[in-house]
């Protein structure tokens, strides 16, 4: 068997491009705006009309031509939002009361801030010798958008900010793409499903559980299958099966032992392999390539089997694939800077991904690694909320150096 074990930075690499060329066919469908939250949009959102559609004052004042500030000027009137000034157009010397978010009475140029007046009845002086730009505290119309245009492209995300925007353009439902679905195979002789009775050496398959949470975040739809026992007969069967999803991911069994025979079974159905392995901690023996099926090509990540591997192996290579197949265009993860809280040793020649707890406010973000017993040590990884990540030939990694996390 031909292995390709790549460093970390070129198996990224290549999922990110195999990643960005998936497209594929998607199905869309209309949801609900409120439905739409974390689904990722089919059709772009346009503005219906200018926004702001009128000249609109962002401040509590009095609308004057910015010339005019320097003398004492007459209030002739006021105006609220949601009202439109009906009297005669603002003329020289003259004041008209405004509310934020009220539009600007045609005549005038700016708003001075109530902050920055003293008014005696009719009379208002602008305070302290200030002067005012023309276009002060206006957002002129169109400032934001114009009408017709997008101002949400196809594969944006939605959430609060997005549906604000398409709220503000007066839609009560928005066009999404289907999820992908992800058919998930957890592999392993010792593994027992939750409800089964179990010895005291067999393992819960808590996997299965992991990925489809994890897939559900990143915007798929996760099909638990049942589990596949370590036998070519059973590998083949779920395979099979598996491959009919637009993703497939498979946990456990592509480690160098007598029993993992994923890549083997994989291969007799004449899979492409981009990697065998990634020089990584955890998650070294991850293979990742395409299975020929009924739609073209099914991506495929076969991930190792120990359960912290198994969440960081997602986290790294499989959430943005399926960002991808999600429709979204941005889909490479965002990895966060920090500084250590403690030192931790290096030296090894891997880079290594370990449960972090992130943490901090205004002075900056730290980062501390939790004590863990390994990649089996799923308690651990509970405690943190992001993995550290630690480069490879790094002989010592001092208290207070800037790090990369990546968070989850
Ligand atoms: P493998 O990659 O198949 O060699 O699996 C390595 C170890 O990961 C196994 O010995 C189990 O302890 C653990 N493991 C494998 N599959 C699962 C699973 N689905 N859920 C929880 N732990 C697992
Ligand atoms: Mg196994």
């Amino acid at each position: 068997m031909s292995e390709r074990v790549l460093p970390f930075d070129e198996a990224l690499e290549v999922v990110l491009t195999q990643a960005r060329s998936a497209g594929g066919r998607r199905g869309v469908e209309d949801v609900d705006l409120l439905a739409s939250a974390a689904r990722v949009l089919a059709a772009a959102v346009i503005a219906d009309r200018d926004q702001p559609a009128f000249d609109r004052s962002t401040r509590d004042g009095y609308a004057v031509r910015a010339g005019d500030v320097g003398r004492s000027l007459r209030v002739v009137g006021s105006v609220r939002a949601g009202e439109a000034w009906v009297g005669k157009d603002l003329g020289e010397g003259e004041a008209i009361e405004i509310m934020t978010g009220a539009p600007l009475p045609a005549g005038a140029d700016a708003v001075v801030m109530v902050e920055h007046v003293s008014v005696e009845g009719e009379a208002l002086r602008v305070e302290g010798g200030r002067t005012l730009r023309v276009g002060e505290n206006v957002v002129p119309r169109g400032g934001e958008t114009l009408a017709g245009k997008v101002v949400l492209p196809v594969g944006r995300v939605m959430g609060a900010a997005e549906i604000s925007v398409a709220a503000s353009c007066g839609l009560a439902n928005v066009s999404v793409f289907a999820r992908p679905t992800v058919a998930i195979i957890a592999t392993g002789d010792e593994l027992v499903e939750l409800d089964e009775p179990m010895e005291a050496w067999q393992i819960r398959n808590s996997n299965s559980y992991a990925l489809a949470a994890l897939v559900e975040a990143a915007g798929g739809v996760g099909l638990r299958l049942a589990i596949a026992r370590d036998t070519l007969g059973e590998l083949r069967a779920q395979v099979a099966e598996g491959r009919e999803a637009d993703l497939l991911l498979l946990s456990g069994g592509v480690s160098m032992g007598k029993y993992d025979l994923v890549e083997q079974v994989l291969r007799e159905f004449r899979a492409e392999f981009f990697f065998t392995g990634a020089l990584i901690q955890p998650g070294k023996p991850i293979v990742f390539g395409r299975l020929p099926s009924e739609r073209g090509w099914t991506y495929f990540f076969g991930l190792p089997g120990n359960p912290v591997s198994t969440q960081v192996c997602f986290a790294l290579f499989v959430a943005p694939m399926l960002r991808a197949l999600a429709g979204r265009t941005e889909v490479a993860s965002v990895f966060v800077e920090a500084r250590l809280a403690e030192e931790v040793k290096g030296g090894a020649r891997v880079t290594r991904f370990l449960p972090a707890e992130l943490s901090g406010g205004w002075d900056g973000v730290e980062v501390r690694v939790v004590g863990w017993q390994g990649s089996g040590d799923v308690v651990a990884n509970a405690r943190g909320n992001g993995y550290v990540v630690l480069p490879a030939g790094v002989e010592h990694f001092p208290a207070g150096l800037t790090v990369r996390v990546l968070l989850r």
